[in-house]
């Protein structure tokens, strides 16, 4: 399989993420390229053909321009997927494509499944298997869902040259309003699902407070309308990156991962042994949270 995947810059420097589509590459085994408008002083390790056009000529992003580009890289390498993020360039950019290609889009792949792309539904509680009725396809890839390989060496350089005429300028783009800001925490205790109801989220706040961290929580919990969505860690959350993240009542989905992963220590409490979290847990205790967690906060207390 041939993959032409597309990296993303936002405010002068290349997307930490454009990792996971190398992470794609090595899950699918496909032969890649890359196809980049970026800083010359940040293009990434990859070691194979950039198709790179400078972003300080063509903007950061504009529809048509960087449309324009990616069919130049596309009508070289003929590729059997173009691949994108999952991100506001991606999200824009990867339909405008596969309409121009006149082939399937697939977004929010998360895994390689029998010659199909494996993406969620129904909120994450299923998978089912996209096979795309084309020829080739333009996927776009679920955050979190392919973990970014080693770097992999110095890339071979091509230059893209197209028509920068557009009838749209792109001005800039800026972050949403956060309400909490989770990303500068040491301590995040998180409430999922499982603490059932309201009340219990006190229990979670509590050890929280006794840490001296915040409070995060899982998407069920936001749409629940239990915590403010400031408070949301995952995937269409906050990424965070806390010393102690204690995941309580979480089953541990992709999209939640994605926010959490880089966590220092994971400690997560749960009935179910089984649950996925507990692959990633440094410690995993299986118990009912309403228990427990008053039990550590007391415990917490005394040693204050
Ligand atoms: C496009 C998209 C984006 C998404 N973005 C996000 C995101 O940013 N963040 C996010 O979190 N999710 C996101 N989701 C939703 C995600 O797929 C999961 O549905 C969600 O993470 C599940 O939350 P949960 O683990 O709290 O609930 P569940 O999966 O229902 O897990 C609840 C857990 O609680 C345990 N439990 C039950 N009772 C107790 C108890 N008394 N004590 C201890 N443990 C108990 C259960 O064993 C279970 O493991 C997204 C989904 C999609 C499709």
């Amino acid at each position: 399989m041939k993959a032409l995947l597309v990296g993303e810059c936002r405010d002068g420097r290349l997307a930490g993420e454009v990792a996971e589509l190398f992470g794609f590459a090595a899950v699918s085994g496909a032969e890649a390229s890359l196809v980049l408008v970026g800083n010359p002083d940040g293009v990434p390790a990859f070691g194979g053909r950039l198709y790179f056009a400078d972003a300080r000529e063509y903007g950061e992003y504009n529809p048509d321009v960087h449309k324009r580009l990616v069919m130049q890289a596309v009508e070289r390498e003929c590729p059997d997927v173009v691949v994108f993020l999952q991100s506001s360039y991606g999200w824009d950019l990867a339909p405008r494509l596969a309409a121009a290609m006149n082939v399937a889009q697939v977004s929010g792949v998360t895994g390689i499944d029998d010659g199909g792309y494996a993406v969620d539904s129904c909120n994450g509680k299923m998978r089912r298997t996209v096979k795309p009725l084309t020829s080739s396809a333009v996927l776009t890839l679920q955050p979190g869902a392919f973990p970014a390989p080693a770097e992999q060496g110095v890339p071979e350089l091509i230059r893209l040259d197209a028509d920068r005429s557009s009838g749209i300028e792109f001005l800039g783009s800026s972050q949403p309003e956060t309400g909490a800001d989770l990303s500068r925490a040491s301590a995040i205790v998180s409430a999922g699902r499982g603490v059932g109801s309201e009340k219990h989220v006190d229990l979670v706040r509590g050890l929280a407070e006794a840490l001296g961290g915040e409070v995060g929580a899982s998407r069920p919990v936001i749409d629940a309308g239990w915590l403010e969505r400031s408070r949301q860690v995952g995937s269409s959350g906050q990424t965070v990156s806390p010393a102690l993240y204690v995941a309580c009542g979480i089953s541990g989905s992709i999209q939640h991962l994605a926010g959490m992963k880089g966590a220092g220590y994971i400690l997560a409490v749960n009935t179910d042994r089984d649950a996925p979290i507990g692959d990633v847990a440094d410690v995993f205790v299986v118990a009912d949270l309403v228990q427990f967690l008053p039990a550590l906060t007391a415990r917490l207390r005394v040693g204050q």
